[in-house]
């Protein structure tokens, strides 16, 4: 990996740090991923400052922050199967790679797909993702260790809560992390599966997402 915006890296790491974010593996599984190379070249200079970046197709990259705040609520573990809904640039299914995660990852633009699995591919980053509606898992493939949604809903997709699997002894719960609100802003939910019928939900920060759409 090119050595060109280390520095600035590192520097983008401590300002989350300082912003309340403590998961020592997400710090460093985000300091080494390259921002810069899922955003356009007129981009690059942009990247390791902690917003969130225009892609094509009006869709957006998340601030790292808010990629460091879900990604601390999954907390996703080496080999653990895990579901992303709205691979946009591809830059939060890699941060969950580094992680050590079985990644997976549905989007419903087709061009901004095409553009983000040869990205993805470039970098040796080893996802696999879908065109489709996100909204409704990947039942496929499922269930999955933990499910992180990275667009907002209106509401708890039934079928992502059916996905995540049921607890098994020694293993952690199976977990959804998904901003569910209106136009202006959504809560960060974190739903956890602790029985076939099952779940508790807690309540985090408030975010803005580009809108989950799906049936
Ligand atoms: N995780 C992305 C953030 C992308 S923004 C990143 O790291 O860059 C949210 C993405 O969700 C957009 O690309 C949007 O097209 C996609 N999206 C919205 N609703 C969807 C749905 N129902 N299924 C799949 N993708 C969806």
């Amino acid at each position: 990996m090119p050595q060109r915006f280390k520095r600035a890296r590192a520097q983008l790491i401590e300002l989350i740090r300082e912003k309340g974010i403590t998961n020592e593996r997400v710090l460093r599984a985000m300091g080494k991923v390259p921002r810069h190379m899922f955003l356009e070249s007129g981009l690059h200079g942009r990247a390791y400052e902690d917003h969130a970046l225009p892609l094509i197709l009006n869709q957006t990259i998340s601030q790292p922050f808010t990629v460091a705040y879900q990604t601390s609520l999954i907390d996703a573990q080496p080999r653990e199967k895990v579901l992303e809904i709205g691979t946009g640039s591809g830059y939060q299914a890699a941060v969950l790679a580094e992680l050590g995660a079985r990644v997976y990852s549905i989007e419903r633009h087709e061009a901004l797909l095409q553009r983000t699995n040869a990205i993805l591919d470039g970098l040796g980053y080893r996802v696999l993702t879908r065109l489709g509606d996100g909204t409704k898992g990947w039942s496929a493939v499922g269930p999955f260790d933990a499910i992180l949604v990275t667009a907002g809903g209106i509401e708890v997709p039934q079928a992502l809560l059916e996905q995540l699997r049921e607890p098994v002894e020694g293993k952690p719960h199976a977990r959804l992390v998904i901003p569910v609100g209106g136009h202006n802003g959504q809560t960060m939910l974190r739903i956890t599966r602790t029985g076939p019928d099952s779940y508790e939900e807690e309540a985090f920060d408030e975010f803005r997402f580009v809108p989950l759409v799906g049936s």
